[in-house]
């Protein structure tokens, strides 16, 4: 009998976690960090609902640390089966999971000094050795669609989701998983990007599948047509007509490569005059290699730039400072220059030290390009408030303060009935997971509207036996 548990992605966007069982094995697909509210978080410090130590593999959809971030607190539980991900995943894993291991300490460090912990002394979730040891266990996969062999009774295949770079939907074969020794096949979307996204191919058509497990961040919401390839060309063009500094809080790995693109398509098009561009942040540097390197996830356009000898994220005059000498040098810079910097919500990293500079000065911009979640400095500063606290220092915010709409590397509910339609075959069951529960009960009720599908839901901790 095979049955599927939902332990996370459930009724918010964070923490995925879905538990395969069949012929006496395990497979848990994504291992995702609860992210955000408090009671969330905290499920991050409970016992699983499950024992890590049987669990047989694990299968990984893409590298963002909602879908990858427990790992190295699985493998500190006793976990020490196969991690299989798309090879582009496994090299964005080598940044991001020991970066993840330093948070955790340095956030258990903070605890400690400031007394905020009721156990003393606090320890992290897991640490960068945790985090080293979840990483040798990583098994890398072509995301061309061939199926692999997971554990007995398991097979997989995997094939480009077009949401940042080495993301798959992966089709996971149950054999002989019905009584009539057929095989189940349930197809998990991950998170599908949307069509014609720069950089990376567009999401590979679904093919058959008994059950599907889609996505639903934007289950109730619409892109719209905002060109951010038209806003971003006016910030920048009114910025260096009062030469104007501009800072761009980015997330080191898929916006900022993604808005390099952007600039230098610009300059290409001479819709923008060629400035300089500091990319601060050495996890972004990495992240730009590891984009060039996999050729198979390219689209079309981004393989001809890269065949025509051009380096598709290099602007015509860019410099990457990767030291903190050469991070601190950008300081002594006169005139418009666009830096780049992480954290995307001004919530940490080097972006904090630009934007106190930045932000007082009536003769700077400041460029939003992301989702500025409740709570943190970026959303402040988007509210309006007058002045926010950074590096326990008030800044007053003086500056000008754009967002740029239309950037965002998940499927719309459009994009993702356009996905589905290319489904063979009518699904036995869908379930939308990965939104909020307005979002995935409204994405529910679209598939159900426009196919007439049977439709779940899934709540937290639910078991559903698959037939
Ligand atoms: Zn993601």
């Amino acid at each position: 009998m095979a049955r599927i548990s939902f332990y996370g992605g459930v009724g918010t966007v964070t923490g995925s976690k879905y538990l395969l069982e069949h012929n006496g094995k395990r497979v848990l697909v994504d291992c995702g960090l609860f992210q955000g509210l408090k009671e969330l978080r905290e499920r991050n410090w409970q016992e699983p609902p499950f024992d890590p130590k049987e669990i047989d593999a694990v299968i990984i959809t893409h590298a963002h640390i909602d879908h990858t971030g427990f790992l190295p607190r699985l493998v500190k539980l006793g976990f020490t089966g196969k991690v299989f991900t798309s090879r582009a995943t496994c090299d964005l894993l080598q940044i991001l999971l020991p970066d993840s291991g330093r948070l955790q300490e340095e956030e258990a460090d903070y605890r400690n000094r400031k007394n905020l912990t009721r156990h003393a002394p606090a320890l992290p979730l897991y640490d960068e050795a945790d985090a080293l040891d979840a990483l040798k266990l990583l098994v890398p996969i072509p995301n061309d669609g061939n199926p692999v062999e997971i554990t007995d009774g398991f097979k997989a295949s995997f094939n480009v989701a077009g949401h940042i770079l080495g993301a798959s939907l992966v089709l996971v074969e149950m054999e002989q998983a019905r009584e009539t020794g057929e095989s189940i096949k349930f197809l998990f979307s991950g998170d599908l990007g949307h069509y014609d996204q720069p950089i990376v191919k567009d999401p590979t058509a679904p093919a058959q599948a008994d059950y599907v497990m889609v996505e639903s961040t934007y289950g109730n919401r619409l892109h719209g047509d905002v060109s951010s390839e038209d806003g971003m060309a006016d910030v920048i063009n009114e910025a260096a007509k009062n030469n104007e500094p501009i800072l761009i809080p980015a997330f080191a790995i898929g916006r900022t490569q993604e808005i390099l693109y952007l600039i230098r398509e610009l300059e290409d098009a001479k819709r923008i005059p060629v400035l300089p561009v500091r990319v601060d942040s050495p996890m972004a540097a990495q992240a730009t290699q590891v984009y060039n390197r996999f050729t198979e996830e390219h689209d079309e356009e981004y393989a001809s730039i890269l065949s025509g000898k051009r380096h598709p994220l290099r602007t015509g005059s860019m410099q990457t400072a990767s030291t903190r000498a050469e991070s601190m040098k950008l300081n002594d810079e006169k005139g418009t220059r666009i830096i780049i910097s992480a954290s995307g919500m001004l919530t940490g990293g080097r972006v904090l030290h630009h934007a106190m500079r930045v932000l007082p000065n009536k003769n700077a911009t400041l460029i939003f390009v992301g989702y500025q979640a409740a709570g943190t400095t970026g959303r402040r500063i988007l509210d309006g408030e007058t002045e926010v606290k950074i590096m326990k220092e008030w800044i007053p915010v003086r500056c000008h303060v754009r967002r740029i709409e239309g950037f965002s590397a998940h499927a719309d509910w459009k994009a993702v009935l356009r996905w589905l339609e290319g489904l063979q075959n009518k699904p036995q069951m869908v379930f939308t997971t990965h939104g909020e529960p307005d979002a995935a009960e409204a994405m529910a009720g679209h598939i159900r509207e426009r196919f007439g599908w049977n439709v779940v839901v899934p709540q937290y901790g639910q078991t559903i036996e698959l037939l």
